[in-house]
C-alpha cells in the first residue's frame, strides 16, 4: 500500500491512475488551455475515486463512456479541492474536458518582452510540488506514477516540448499537432510542457538543446559537456533509463535554476553564461533522473531523499568533469550555506530534520537548504564510514532495487540498515534523519581552494585589500565564497573595490551577482542598485532574489525600497517567485 500523503486528497488504496491519454489545446489570448484526458486505472473501482483538483471548470466527466457522477466535496487552502467520482461500477477508464483557469499556478504565460527573442510568447508548465492539479484532476502525490500519451495543439510558428518523447506531428489548420509518448511511469509533479519560438540543437548521441533561434547556438556551446556528465553518472548510479537527456533553455523568469524533468530538464537561461561555470547545475539536474526521477521521495517529508542523494551525485560528477578540488569547494560552500541555514531556522527547529512534518503546511514555503545540504553531508558521511567501493556499490543497487517506485524515509533507513548496517550504525543515521541540527564536525569539509579564499579573508582582515594579482586565477565559485565570508557587511568603499576587482557589475552569473549584492545591501553599497534591480525585473529564480530581498528587508536604509521593488517587478515573476518573496517582507513587517 502506498504511504499516505498529507499534501494529497487521493487514497491510492481506491486504485491508482496507471495511464492517461492528453489533448491540451492552449488558448493564448484568453490565458487557459482546455485539457481532455482519458485515465486508464490500474484496475476496475468500484464506488468512489477521489482526486485532487484546483480552480478547474470541468465541462463533462465520463466514466467508461457514459457520465459520471461527481462533485467538488472538499476544499482546502493548501491541498485544493477533492473532485470526487462517484457510484463507479469496475471502472477502468474515465475521461474529464476541462479547461484551466488563467491563474493556474502551473502555468506561466510570458508575454514577448520576456523570451530572448522578443517577438513570439512563450507558455510553461511547473508542477513540482502540487500544482499537477491546477492542469488536470490526479492523484497528485509522488507516491502514485504514471505513464502517458499527448497531443499538443501548438499555434504557428510556434513549437511545443514536453518531458516526454515526441513521436509525431501533423497540421490542422493553422496549428501544428505534436504528439509525444511517456513510456516510463512518472509522478504528477513531472508532467511538463512548454510552447515557444523553439529550435533544436544536437550535442551528443543523447544530448541535445532545445532553446529560442536567439541563443541555441551558444546554449549549445555552453552545454557541450553534457553527454560526459551523462558517461560519468551512469558510472556512479548504472545505466540512463530515460532514453534521451536533452535540456530546455527556459526564458530567464523562470523561478528555479533548473527542473528535473524527465527527458528534459527545465534550464533557466540566467546559466548561459558564456564561460560554463554556471553548467554545475546541469550535474545535479542529470542527476535526478535517478535519485529522485527514478527512486522518488513518496511524500514531500521525504524531499530530502530527492535533494540529498542529487546533491551529492552532483559533487561525484564535478569531481569527474572537473576534478576533485573543484568539487570540494563546492561541498566546502554548501556546507558553510547548511550552517547559515540552520543558524537562521534555529538549530532546535524541527526544519532541520531531513525528514520533514509539513501537514498542514505549503511545501513550497518549507523549502530550504537543509534538504540539499544536510542530506548532501549524510550521504557524505556513509560514503566516508563504508568506504568508496562499498558505498558505491550501495548505490547501485539502492537504484536497481527501487527504480520507478517512491520510497519514504523509513524505506531507505531499513535498505541501509540490511546492506550497510555498519555505516548505519557509524553514521548514526536515524540521528541525521530524525533529530534536528547537525552532528558535531559533519560541515568540516577540506577543501584546498577554500583554504586559499581563507587566507585571502584573513589578509583583509587585518587590513590588506587584495590585489589582482593575489586573486588571479581565482573561480567564480572562489570569489562567490570570498564575498560570503565577508557577510555580514565591510564598509562601502571596500565593496566598490571588490565590485571592480572581480567585475562584479558586468558579471553574467547570477549565483555570484546576487551573492555581491546581498553584501553589498548589507554595507550600505547604494550603487548596485540600479543593476540588481535591473537583474530583478528580468531573472526569476528565488534562490537568486532571497537573500537579497531578506538583506534589503533587513537594513535601515534599504527596508522602504523593499516592498516598492517587489511591486514594480510583480507581473515579471512566477507566483512561486512572488511568494517567496512576500514571505520575507511579511516576516520583516513589511
Ligand atoms: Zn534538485
Amino acid at each position: 500500500m502506498a504511504p499516505v500523503d498529507p499534501h494529497s486528497f487521493s487514497d491510492p488504496t481506491q486504485g491508482t491512475i496507471s495511464h492517461i491519454e492528453f489533448r491540451l489545446e492552449p488558448d493564448l489570448a484568453a490565458r487557459r488551455v482546455r485539457f481532455q484526458a482519458l485515465y486508464t486505472l490500474d484496475r476496475p473501482v468500484r464506488g468512489s475515486l477521489f482526486l485532487d483538483a484546483r480552480g478547474l471548470d470541468i465541462a463533462a466527466v465520463e466514466a467508461e463512456g457514459a457520465p459520471a457522477q461527481w462533485s467538488i466535496d472538499r476544499e482546502d487552502p493548501i491541498l485544493g479541492q477533492r473532485l470526487h467520482l462517484r457510484e463507479l461500477q469496475d471502472v477502468r477508464r474515465f475521461s474529464i474536458d476541462l479547461m484551466t483557469s488563467p491563474d493556474a499556478a502551473a502555468l506561466q504565460w510570458l508575454d514577448p518582452a520576456q523570451t530572448a527573442g522578443g517577438i513570439h510568447p512563450f507558455l510553461y508548465s511547473q508542477c513540482q510540488s502540487c500544482s499537477a492539479r491546477t492542469l488536470f484532476p490526479c492523484q497528485d502525490t509522488p507516491g502514485v506514477r504514471f505513464t502517458y500519451e499527448a497531443e499538443l495543439l501548438t499555434p504557428d510558428p510556434l513549437v511545443a516540448v514536453m518531458a516526454a518523447a515526441r513521436v509525431g506531428q501533423s497540421r490542422q489548420g493553422a496549428n501544428t499537432i505534436y504528439r509525444f509518448h511517456m513510456p516510463q511511469p512518472i509522478p504528477s509533479y513531472l508532467f511538463a510542457f512548454a510552447i515557444g519560438n523553439l529550435v533544436f540543437q544536437s550535442i551528443g548521441p543523447r544530448t541535445g538543446v532545445y532553446a529560442e533561434p536567439e541563443i541555441v547556438n551558444q546554449a549549445a556551446w555552453e552545454f557541450a559537456e553534457n553527454e560526459d556528465k551523462l558517461r560519468a553518472a551512469e558510472g556512479l548510479f548504472g545505466p540512463y533509463l530515460w532514453d534521451r537527456y536533452d535540456l530546455l533553455i527556459m526564458p530567464p523568469a523562470f523561478p528555479y535554476g533548473g527542473m528535473e524533468n524527465p527527458r528534459l530538464t527545465f534550464l533557466n537561461s540566467a546559466y548561459v553564461q558564456g564561460d560554463r561555470s554556471g553548467t554545475w547545475l546541469v550535474a545535479h539536474e542529470l542527476a535526478h533522473a535517478w535519485t529522485g526521477n527514478l527512486v522518488t521521495n513518496a511524500t514531500w517529508n521525504d524531499f530530502w531523499l530527492n535533494e540529498g542523494p542529487t546533491t551529492y551525485a552532483e559533487s561525484r560528477i564535478t569531481e569527474v568533469v572537473e576534478g576533485v578540488e573543484t568539487a570540494e569547494l563546492g561541498t566546502a560552500g554548501r556546507a558553510r550555506r547548511l550552517l547559515r541555514a540552520i543558524e537562521r531556522l534555529g538549530a532546535d527547529s524541527p526544519m532541520t530534520c531531513l525528514k520533514l512534518s509539513l501537514a498542514g503546511k505549503d511545501p513550497e514555503e518549507s523549502y530550504s537548504d537543509v534538504p540539499y545540504n544536510k542530506g548532501l553531508l549524510f550521504f557524505r558521511a556513509l560514503e566516508q564510514a563504508a568506504g568508496r567501493p562499498r558505498f558505491d556499490a550501495f548505490l547501485r543497487d539502492y537504484i536497481a532495487a527501487l527504480r520507478f517506485r517512491s520510497i519514504n524515509s523509513e524505506q531507505f533507513l531499513a535498505f541501509l540498515e540490511e546492506r550497510l548496517p555498519d555505516a548505519a550504525r557509524a553514521t548514526d543515521a536515524r540521528r541525521w534523519i530524525y533529530e534536528p541540527g547537525l552532528v558535531e564536525g559533519a560541515a568540516d569539509v577540506p577543501s584546498s581552494l577554500r583554504d586559499e579564499v581563507f587566507a585571502v579573508v584573513e589578509e583583509y582582515r587585518h587590513g590588506h585589500l587584495p590585489t589582482a594579482e593575489r586573486v588571479a586565477g581565482w573561480t567564480h565559485v572562489q570569489q562567490g565564497v570570498f564575498l560570503g565570508l565577508l557577510l555580514p557587511s565591510i564598509p562601502a568603499s571596500d565593496c566598490a573595490y571588490f565590485e571592480s576587482l572581480f567585475g562584479l557589475r558586468d558579471t553574467r552569473d547570477g549565483d555570484l551577482f546576487s551573492r555581491f549584492c546581498e553584501l553589498a545591501f548589507r554595507s550600505s553599497y547604494r550603487d548596485v542598485l540600479p543593476a540588481y534591480e535591473a537583474f530583478f525585473a528580468t531573472v526569476g529564480r528565488y534562490a537568486f532574489h532571497e537573500p537579497v530581498f531578506r538583506a534589503l528587508a533587513g537594513e535601515a536604509w534599504s527596508r522602504p525600497l523593499a516592498r516598492p521593488l517587489l511591486e514594480r517587478w510583480r507581473h515579471r515573476h512566477h507566483a512561486l517567485t512572488v511568494a517567496a518573496i512576500e514571505r520575507i517582507l511579511t516576516q520583516a513587517g513589511l
